[in-house]
């Protein structure tokens, strides 16, 4: 038939927003959307640090897609994309080829290791939900070792790699959750260490100086000990070797190394020949590859700059804002229409230090405290809203 045929790669919050919105633009037969995805459940990535760490369940940040989605409109795929293939216009899949008119990549990011020795084979990723049921378990798995091995104080040894949001947020909940573990296996909570080892010359680079203060502040009382300006050298089945400048190298002995230091683009699509940095992609502004006018790439595979010529920073804010412009695109494209530019309305940032306490900048102003980590649920549960209407509030939305 003729009807332009839309592929999109990836249920996350660029792939999502911009399938609910083709789903509700489209006219019947305009075109045929599929949609691809590894799993059959769309991942809220940004509750993962809870799971993670065991202060939720994991079912809390999942949602499957077809409560999302109208499958009458769209076509679900549940399957691993293996190879995109721009020149023929195909996508080939662990099971099978699709072909497209129009091409969506929203795979999300992968983590950054910078080749640091050892790293990728050793350190865990806060990533999606078997990732994080892999953290948890592991993390009790380490108390229950320790009480058969009471010299092994490695195994009550905590590092997480990198103070941006995701290593801060993961951080505040391994806080609140380790009082509980060690009563639950009569562990003396002193014996406990978690360590953030952040390269750079501050937590939360880039964000508002007090608010940054207060955070560390908040996460050293409840048992943080922080190591700025000091990168991990290596990694191994031992722990991390770090180093502060020119200081002596330091070896922390631990069997759980979370990094959460970086993340690049999907490597799919440095193989699928387009241009990239680390991984991802310099779109126009109407979210196009360069000389690609029918691939879109939205989310954290995209590479966009702000005035000052300074890159975004991937966030889900970004690429829900993305998805919306990319349907937008695709019917206009369809209809022959002029495309929209995207212009990114940053409706701030929260991030929370565990039970209770978050500091965020949200209209203009500063938050910390009880109110930011309000604005935080506001903000979570806003999202619900966005993409599942009442009845995803109510089953998913945390009130308390
Ligand atoms: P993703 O949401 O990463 O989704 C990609 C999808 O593609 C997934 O469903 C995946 O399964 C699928 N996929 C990947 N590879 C394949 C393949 N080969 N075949 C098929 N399917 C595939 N951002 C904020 O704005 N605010 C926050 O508070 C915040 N907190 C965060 C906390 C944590 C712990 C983490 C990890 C991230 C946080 N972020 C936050 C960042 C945010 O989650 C990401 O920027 C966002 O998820 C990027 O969306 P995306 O659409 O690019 O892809």
């Amino acid at each position: 038939s003729n009807i332009p045929k839309i592929v999109i790669l990836g249920a996350g919050y660029g792939g999502v927003l911009t399938a609910l919105r083709l789903q509700k633009q489209l006219n019947y037969n305009e075109a045929d959307v599929t949609l691809v995805n590894k799993h059959d459940y769309h991942y809220i990535t940004t509750h993962l640090h809870m799971p993670a760490a065991g202060t939720d369940n994991p079912e809390n940040a999942r949602v499957s897609i077809s409560k999302l989605i109208d499958e009458f409109k769209i076509d679900f795929v549940k399957s691993t994309v293996v190879q995109i293939r721009p020149q023929d216009k195909k996508v080939i899949l662990e099971d099978g080829t699709l072909s497209y008119d129009y091409l969506v990549i929203g795979l999300g990011g992968e983590p950054e290791t910078f080749g640091i020795p050892g790293l990728l084979e050793n350190a865990m990723n806060i990533r999606s939900i078997n990732s994080v049921r892999l953290i948890r378990e592991h993390i009790e798995y380490q108390f229950a070792r320790f009480k058969r091995e009471p010299h092994r104080t490695d195994y009550l040894t905590f590092v997480v790699g990198g103070a941006g949001f995701t290593g801060i947020e993961f951080i505040g909940e391994l806080a609140d959750r380790i009082p509980e573990l060690c009563r639950e296996f009569d562990v003396d909570p002193n014996m406990v260490k978690i360590y953030n080892v952040e390269a750079g010359p501050s937590a939360l680079p880039g964000f508002d100086p007090e608010l940054v203060e207060y955070a560390m502040n908040v996460l050293t009382k409840k048992g943080v000990t922080f190591k700025i300006g000091t990168a991990i050298k290596s990694c191994s089945q031992d722990g991390v070797v770090v180093q502060k400048g020119e200081e002596p190298a330091e070896e922390i002995r631990s069997q759980t190394v979370i990094w959460s230091g970086g993340v690049r683009g999907n490597r799919l699509i440095e193989e699928a020949g387009f241009e990239t940095m680390r991984g991802r992609v310099k779109i126009d502004d109407n979210l196009r590859a360069p000389g690609s006018d029918h691939v879109y790439i939205v989310g954290d595979n995209s590479l966009m700059f702000n005035e000052d010529g300074r890159p975004y920073p991937p966030t889900a804010q970004i690429a829900m804002q993305q998805g919306v412009v990319c349907a937008h695109n695709l019917v206009a494209s369809i209809r022959n229409q002029p495309l929209k530019k995207f212009v990114f309305s940053n409706k701030g940032t929260v991030a929370s230090l565990g039970k209770g306490e978050a500091v965020g900048i949200a209209f203009g102003k500063k938050y910390k405290g009880r109110v930011a980590a309000w604005l935080k649920k506001v903000i979570d549960i806003r999202y619900l809203f966005i993409i599942g209407g009442l009845p995803l509030v109510f089953r998913k939305g945390k009130f308390l």
